[in-house]
């Protein structure tokens, strides 16, 4: 029996729509919260210090990794992004679902760390629709485009090691199968036997109440 949270991986290749998907995920559902990871990736316009990552220098990240203040990190498109152990820890403590929004390699190391962690990929409809969505992000230039779009490609190959698979043709219809996925964790015996301990003891008990 646990009242601790879960933990979730949610991962994809870049254009497969998954941050907008896991934003509207956690407006959808209580108790679900997005951890911000460190990244030695230049901000992007529009990006908020603190809500969208936490911008690192190399030498600060590097520090880090050797203190040990990362869960798992890893290096994507030539730069590192790391998820703080401290604050997953304790928020998975205080009862409260965890989204990690990492790629696979971050996603290989948390299954290795924590089994019990659930495991999503999104994926989006079809190669034509990637290239369209990678190509109207005006935030990257042609050369970093194409570096995603064949990193897209080693990313998805990754598919196999999920424990769900999304495909968001529909953002509606897959926004559904993640609330669906995370209500069925909320409904294991594990965690129910928690939440409705009062409700078991009254039907265990043989004395009916009001
Ligand atoms: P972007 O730079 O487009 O925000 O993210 C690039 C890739 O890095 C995405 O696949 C994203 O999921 C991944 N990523 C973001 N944060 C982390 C993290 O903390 N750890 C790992 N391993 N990957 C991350």
């Amino acid at each position: 029996m646990t009242d601790k949270g879960t933990l979730y991986i949610v991962s994809a290749p870049s254009g497969a729509g998954k941050t907008s998907l896991v934003a509207a995920l956690v407006e959808k559902l209580p108790r679900l919260r997005i951890s911000v990871s460190h990244t030695t990736r230049p901000r992007r316009e529009g990006e908020v210090e603190g809500v969208n990552y936490h911008f690192t220098s190399r030498e600060t990240f590097v520090r880090m990794v050797e203190e040990g203040r990362f869960l798992e990190h890893a290096e994507v498109f030539g730069n590192l992004y790391g998820t703080s152990a401290d604050w997953v820890a304790e928020t998975l403590r205080g009862g409260e679902d965890v989204i990690l929004e990492i790629d696979w390699q971050g996603a290989a190391q948390i299954r290795h760390l924590l089994p019990e962690a659930a495991s999503i990929f999104i994926l989006p409809p079809c190669l034509k629709t990637l290239a369209q969505r990678l190509r109207t992000r005006a935030s990257d230039d042609d050369h970093v485009i194409e570096k995603r779009l064949a990193g897209a490609r080693e990313e998805m190959s990754h598919y196999g090691e999920f424990d769900y698979l999304v495909v968001n043709d529909n953002f509606e219809r897959a926004l559904h199968e993640l609330a669906a996925i995370v209500e069925a964790r909320r409904l294991t015996t594990d965690r129910q036997a928690v939440r409705q301990a009062a409700t078991l003891a009254d039907l265990l008990s043989g004395t009916e109440t009001q």
